[in-house]
């Protein structure tokens, strides 16, 4: 069994940039790859349309001057392709590949007791000995299929968009249906129903959607970034989220101004684009009322984009805007008003069951050639609860995470020593611009190790007090937001039988980060270093 001194799991941005850092520091590590190629998230989620929903000037790694300089985007937003050639140029540039094996899924691991140290299985058999274990394998990286009668009997393709053929896949002179109106499926219906003789879209719950206004990236405004990269990132790892500098926050409440004053303000943001608009007030995230407003204004633009009044009432969400995650759009809520696109609301009558040519719901039969479920993830624990891994004590992890995700900082497991997290639950991650998240965290945890090795420590745990009191923090930042006025996979409310629970922390990434910075510079407080 080969012995190392970190094992990550994953080579997406997170798993990638930690085997870089862990290689800087001289530790012996192997970063194991499910999929026959890096990029994880960019690897997986190839559906027509895939593209980040943060500019890509931001959505970047920040640690490496000369990478940030001579890397060139497209466009505004970059597709999945452009992503997919960045991690790879990563993995080239920084001599990674060696490090990394690819077509190897983690079976599990269990921490041996006696040497303190992981063993690690894959689905194949190997096995590695490692005295760090590093999970890098993504909070969204678990398709939720759900559990449809019949879905079997189907006999035309069946594709998740999060796991989408390698293969071109042609939809041309074929009836195709949707399952879904995440982000996912707001981004490849567009894209769909240019090629589709029909296409049919079964929507449970309706889609806020605000226009991404992609274009090709103006080279004068990335000559102005590049001009002083470093300052732009520290710019941004100032804001909430982690990016979106250039358009701070109003920091006005929408209950202040005038009904005039609030439509400009919106209006002005829609212009702009993506999430902008949540940051048109103060509190449109934080008091229901001033949401109500910026929902409202979201609402009056689908009756105004989408011609069939049935179908713009249909579209209308009347939940609460951007507590299931805003998403950004091209040409969305407009695709509805070509007469071959059609909406089928489940959310009364719930799909019911697959049939041969089709399925059929609020007992009708809706007859098509091909689906797609766009029907999202099992988010945050999804991908660690399908595992088997065992902490001290033989602890398994399905029985430490029971009623949700207990974790400290994000970081760290009580009962699980020397395991770490990337870009998980308990931290700011799914609200932040996750490469932000990414490095923040990787560079937390080399600093952890780096100090565990000078300190001559061999383990690092979280005390149950400390996680204990993480989970309450976790909980309060959500009480004092709009997040849990509705069901979203923050909640781990879209998978049947999940714990609620609400998973990520919602107390905005400068506050968090600090927070752990804090704790490191206490000497790793609320942790055991032995
Ligand atoms: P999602 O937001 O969870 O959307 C899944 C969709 O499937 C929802 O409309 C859901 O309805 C529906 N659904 C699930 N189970 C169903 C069932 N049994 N019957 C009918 N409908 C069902 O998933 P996603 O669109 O893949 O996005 C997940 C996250 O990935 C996003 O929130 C975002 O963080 C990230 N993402 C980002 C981008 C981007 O723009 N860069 C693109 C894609 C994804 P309900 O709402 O009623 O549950």
């Amino acid at each position: 069994m080969k012995s190392l001194d970190l094992l990550i799991v994953g080579a997406g941005f997170g798993g990638l940039y930690m085997l870089h850092k862990a290689r800087s520091m001289g530790l012996d590590a192997l970063a194991i790859e499910a999929a026959p190629g890096v990029g994880g998230t960019w690897y997986h989620n190839r559906y027509p349309g895939a593209r980040v929903d943060i500019q890509s000037m931001e959505y970047s790694y920040s640690f490496d001057e000369a990478l940030q300089q001579e890397w060139r985007w497209r466009e505004r937003y970059a597709p999945q392709p452009e992503l997919l050639r960045y991690a790879n140029h990563v993995a080239d540039r920084f001599g990674l590949r060696d490090g990394i094996a690819l077509n190897t899924r983690m079976r599990g691991a269990r921490f041996d007791e006696p040497t303190r140290r992981w063993q690690v299985q894959a689905e194949d058999g190997r096995q590695w000995s490692a005295r760090f274990l590093v999970m890098a394998s993504g909070p969204l990286s678990a398709p939720n299929r759900p559990d449809f009668p019949g879905l079997q009997d189907f006999e035309g393709p069946v594709l998740h968009t999060a796991d989408w053929p390698h293969e071109p896949v042609d939809f041309s002179g074929l009836r195709v249906a949707v399952v879904g109106t995440g982000s996912s499926a707001v981004q490849a219906i567009p894209l769909i129903a240019r090629q589709a003789k029909e296409l049919t879209v079964f929507q449970r719950t309706a889609a806020y959607a605000a226009p991404a206004h992609n274009g090709p990236l103006d080279p004068a405004f990335e000559a102005g970034i590049k001009a002083d990269y470093a300052a732009f990132r520290a710019r941004n790892r100032r804001m909430h989220g982690g990016f979106g500098s250039a358009l701070p926050p109003n920091p006005v409440s929408a209950l202040a101004v005038s009904a005039a004053e609030r439509e400009a303000a919106f209006e002005a943001r829609w212009q702009v684009g993506g999430f902008a608009l949540l940051g048109a007030f103060n509190d449109l995230l934080l008091k229901l009322d001033a949401n109500a407003h910026a929902a409202e204004f979201v609402r009056a633009k689908i009756r105004g984009t989408v011609h069939d009044a049935a179908t713009a009432r249909l579209l209308s969400p009347t939940h609460t805007l951007g507590c299931k995650r805003l998403c950004v759009d091209t040409g969305y809520y407009a695709t509805f008003n070509l007469p071959h696109v059609r909406l089928v609301d489940v959310s009364q009558a719930p799909i019911e069951r697959f049939t041969a040519h089709g399925l059929r719901s609020g007992g009708r039969d809706h007859g098509f050639d091909a689906l797609v479920l766009a029907t999202g993830f099992d988010a945050m624990t999804g991908t660690m609860l399908r595992l088997d891994l065992r902490g001290r004590g033989g602890l398994r992890i399905q029985d430490k995470w029971r009623a949700g995700p207990l974790n400290y900082l994000g970081l760290g497991i009580a009962g699980f020593p020397n395991l770490f997290n990337i870009a998980g639950p308990g931290s700011t991650a799914a609200f932040t611009n996750v490469i932000v998240a990414i490095e923040q965290h990787v560079d937390w945890i080399a600093d952890c190790i780096g100090h565990m090795g000078r300190a001559g420590k061999a383990t690092v745990e979280p005390t149950e007090a400390a996680e204990a009191a993480w989970t309450e923090v976790v909980n309060a930042a959500a009480r004092r937001t709009v997040f849990l006025s509705c069901n979203s996979w923050y909640l781990g409310a879209n998978i049947p039988g999940k714990p609620r629970m609400f998973m990520p922390l919602a107390d905005g990434f400068p506050r968090y980060a600090d927070h752990c910075a804090h704790v490191a510079r206490q000497g790793y407080e609320g942790f055991v270093l032995q």
